[in-house]
């Protein structure tokens, strides 16, 4: 249903109908944990135990599937608990690309937690198609992507890196968190898997924390809904009824954080203290072009620039800031502004932070939808 409708039809609509024992317009939170069979065996739907199916949840994962232009999704209690089910999909011996600048905690579970399974990886550039091509090894099984990327914010070819992975016969899982579903849809680009961290521009309000995983091949899609019941890492109905209430206003709040971040970014490169932004819509951008063709409804709101004078100058920046609040996570309403080396990125060794391009001096921002003047003068105060 909904399937062949526009965009913003779809977040309103898809997987939703009214409650079929009320007309509820809204789909109730089902907050229980088993159902009443008729007879043994003899069971609504799929309903049997809510681990395996909720209503809630499946209304949430038949919407954003639709979101996704794919035909099965899945909802995990976290983004990384829905990274750790594709990871899953692998066994012993197999090998993961991934590129280099990937989310730290993605980071994280394969250097900590699947390494000591046998599960290898190698990380590298994948702005560069030929060392991507090279990273492959004939036990690589999954290729991930995450475009933008964090914090640097280069742009990946989908399309391009897909291509080279499925020569090679890999799978390929793409990160579309900092896109979102209404910026980059790489299913169409050829894509298997797309997975979300929903805590951030898919919740969008800062107060729930989720993660999701489309795809189309129900093959895929079938050992993805084994390891999301047999390992359990499920979201809870309450908080799929906050992502569902979320994704009703997705397209907005996502059109509005990029026209923010649009005139931030250009405001940003014109002000003397900043050596340099960095932001996919600009044209002074290494991977605008590649933007320009797969970021289909605008280039997010996220933004990175460098202060010249280093952990000082960032420092005092990041302090005097007001209306940006000083805090890690993105794509909530509200803006957001970090300090990648000291807070999220922490966790990686200096000498590969630096080689990375996360240096001292580099803040983050992530752009939220209040008045775009007021983020703009709380900006010039700070920097004065
Ligand atoms: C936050 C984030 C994750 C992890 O999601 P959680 O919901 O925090 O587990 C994964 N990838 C990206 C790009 C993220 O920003």
């Amino acid at each position: 249903m909904h399937h062949n409708k526009g965009f913003a039809t779809r977040c309103i609509h898809a997987g939703q109908r009214p409650d079929p024992t009320t007309g509820a317009i809204m789909t109730p939170v089902y907050q229980t944990s088993t159902y009443v069979q008729q007879s043994p065996g003899v069971i609504i739907e799929d309903y049997d135990y809510a681990r395996s199916a909720n209503p809630t949840r499946k209304a949430l994962e038949e919407n954003i599937a639709s979101l996704e232009g794919g035909r099965h999704g899945l909802m995990f209690a976290s983004g990384l608990a829905a990274l750790a089910a594709c990871v899953h999909l692998l066994q012993t011996g197999d090998h993961v690309v991934l590129c280099d600048d990937v989310y730290g905690g993605t980071f994280r579970t394969l250097d900590k937690v699947f390494k000591q399974f046998g599960i290898t990886y190698t990380r590298v550039d994948m702005t560069d198609l030929d060392a991507t091509e090279a990273a492959f090894t004939a036990k690589t099984k999954l290729c991930w992507i995450e475009t933008p990327t964090n914090p640097l914010l280069k742009i990946i070819d989908i399309e391009a890196v897909a291509r080279i992975a499925k020569a090679k016969g890999s799978i390929v899982g793409v990160d579309n968190t900092f896109a979102s579903p209404v910026l980059q849809n790489p299913l169409k680009l050829g894509a298997d898997i797309v997975l979300h961290s929903c805590t951030k521009y898919i919740g969008g309000h800062s107060d729930v924390i989720g993660g999701v995983l489309v795809a189309n091949d129900d093959d895929i899609a079938q050992r993805l809904k084994f390891t999301q019941n047999a390992v359990g890492a499920v979201s809870a109905p309450w908080d799929c009824f906050l992502l569902l209430r979320s994704t009703k206003t997705l397209h907005v709040r996502v059109q509005r954080h990029c026209e923010n971040a649009t005139k931030i970014a250009d405001f940003l490169a014109e002000q003397p203290q900043i050596e340099q932004v960095i932001y996919p819509g600009r044209a002074d951008h290494p991977q605008h072009a590649i933007a320009k063709k797969q970021m289909i409804g605008g280039y997010g709101g996220m933004i990175t620039a460098t202060l010249k004078g280093g952990l000082p100058a960032a420092r005092s920046f990041l302090e005097r800031v007001k209306l940006f609040s000083l805090a890690e996570s993105l794509g909530g309403v509200e803006s957001l502004i970090e300090h990648p080396a000291i807070m999220t990125h922490a966790s990686i060794d200096k000498p590969l932070r630096e080689a990375l391009g996360i240096t001292d001096g580099l803040v983050r921002f992530s752009v939220g939808i209040e008045d775009v003047g007021d983020l703009i003068a709380d900006i010039a105060e700070a920097l004065d």
